[in-house]
């Protein structure tokens, strides 16, 4: 048994409100949604965060992106718009260390 959240979320050995699956992405609800969309769109290979994926996590990263837009638009927000985020370390406010986009919907938020 893992120690990472979400890799026990995405071997189904932790509960979560599962919205999308595909060969490389899990996607799921995030448990303190901070908007009618928040959803969590995380890799099922372990990769710790942007700040230390390689090369070859490129493919992995890119799934979650094109995952990201398929339920934004299977939710409605295609033309609306969405957001997806990343946070990247301590100081970028990452808390779970899972590579982890933040698909949020439905209420206009801050800009980076
Ligand atoms: P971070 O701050 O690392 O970018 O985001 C972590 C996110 O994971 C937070 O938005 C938090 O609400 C969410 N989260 C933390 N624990 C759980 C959990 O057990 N289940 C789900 N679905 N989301 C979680
Ligand atoms: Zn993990």
């Amino acid at each position: 048994m893992t120690d990472c959240l979400f890799c026990r979320i995405v071997a189904r050995e932790s509960s979560a409100d599962i919205e999308y699956e595909d060969d490389r992405v899990v996607a799921f609800k995030d448990i303190y949604p901070k908007a009618p969309l928040h959803v969590l769109v995380v890799p099922k290979r372990h990769i710790d965060g942007i700040q230390t994926m390689e090369r070859g996590d490129a493919e992995d990263i890119g799934r979650c992106l094109y995952a990201a837009r398929q339920i934004a638009e299977r939710a409605g927000y295609g033309d609306r718009g969405y957001r997806v985020t990343v946070n990247c370390g301590a100081e970028g406010g990452q808390q779970v260390y899972h590579v982890h986009f933040h698909l949020v919907a439905g209420r206009r938020g801050t800009r980076a």
